[in-house]
């Protein structure tokens, strides 16, 4: 189907493309990869008035670590994620979730900023974006992951308000992200994701603790930390090393209902 008409503009900065989303008003939809805003306009669910462009901005795919943070700029595609060597080092869980999305031609084009704006509840990154603390960075202000999914499709991003990049802890150890699709390359039906992070007030012997995280498709789900499953209790038997997460792997299903939360 062909998309309603609509305005379209290309900003070659983060002032110039909110200025647009200021003339536009409430309206105008900031393009990125487009990959998930352009079939939705082609199915007519979304006519936005205008498009804003922010794909020739400078200096918006950046993957950096400064001290114990990675930062991602919103612009980076998938595909670089997946292959950066920095994030392998440093994130490996980001580089394996980055490769499990969609086909070639959606990880060549879609971006972690559109990921996580567009809050599709199917998607891979909002999940790790809550089960790792992220922050997501706004040219108005930094939102922690746990206050930017509100709902389904649903940020508290404001109209002119756009995610430049998000940034994540370090976290290199032992990790896995579980996806369940019917078919290779389909959306999530569920995906889960682990993570051994250090905790800082750990005492010898106590190794660190987990954190969990799951998302839910079928329609009214969205992602959420499944916290009861992350506390390991059990002391280590060794100094530093860790004892597996027993009580938390029965938590699987916990809290993950929009309802419950
Ligand atoms: C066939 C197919 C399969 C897919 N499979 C998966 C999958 O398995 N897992 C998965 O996670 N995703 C999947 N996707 C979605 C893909 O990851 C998209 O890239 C992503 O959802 C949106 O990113 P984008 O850069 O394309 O954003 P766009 O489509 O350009 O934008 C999406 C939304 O976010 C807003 N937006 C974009 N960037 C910003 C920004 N910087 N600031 C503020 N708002 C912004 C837009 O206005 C729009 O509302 C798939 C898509 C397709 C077409």
């Amino acid at each position: 189907m062909i998309p309603a008409a609509f305005e379209y503009a290309k900003a070659s900065s983060v002032e110039e493309a909110v200025k647009h989303l200021d003339d536009y008003g409430e309206d105008a939809k900031v393009l990125a990869g487009g990959h998930s805003l352009i079939p939705l306009m082609r199915l007519r669910l979304a006519q936005p008035k205008a498009l804003v462009d922010i794909n020739g901005i400078k200096g918006l795919d950046h993957i950096e670590v400064k001290g114990s943070k990675v930062h991602i700029g919103a612009l980076t595609r998938h595909v670089a994620i997946q292959n950066s060597s920095t994030i392998k080092e440093k994130l490996p869980i980001l580089a394996e979730v980055a490769g499990e999305v969609g086909d070639n031609q959606v990880r060549n084009m879609g971006t972690i900023g559109g990921v996580i704006a567009h809050a599709d509840a199917a998607g891979d990154y909002p999940t790790l974006a809550l089960m790792l603390d992220a922050d997501i960075v706004t040219n108005k202000r930094t939102i922690h992951a746990h206050d930017f999914f509100k709902d389904i499709f649903t940020t508290s991003l404001a109209p002119n308000e756009i995610v430049t990049e998000v940034v994540f802890d370090v976290a290199d150890g032992p990790h896995k992200y579980i996806k369940f699709r019917r078919r290779l390359f389909d959306w999530a039906i569920v995906g889960a994701a682990a993570q051994k992070v250090d905790r800082p007030d750990a005492r010898p012997g106590q190794g660190g603790r987990g954190r969990a995280g799951q998302g839910r498709q079928a329609g009214r789900g969205r992602p959420a930390r499944v916290r009861r499953a992350e506390p390991v209790r059990r002391p280590a038997r060794q100094p530093g090393v860790q004892e597996a997460p027993r009580e938390g792997a029965g938590q699987k299903g916990d809290r993950t209902s929009p309802i419950d939360m």
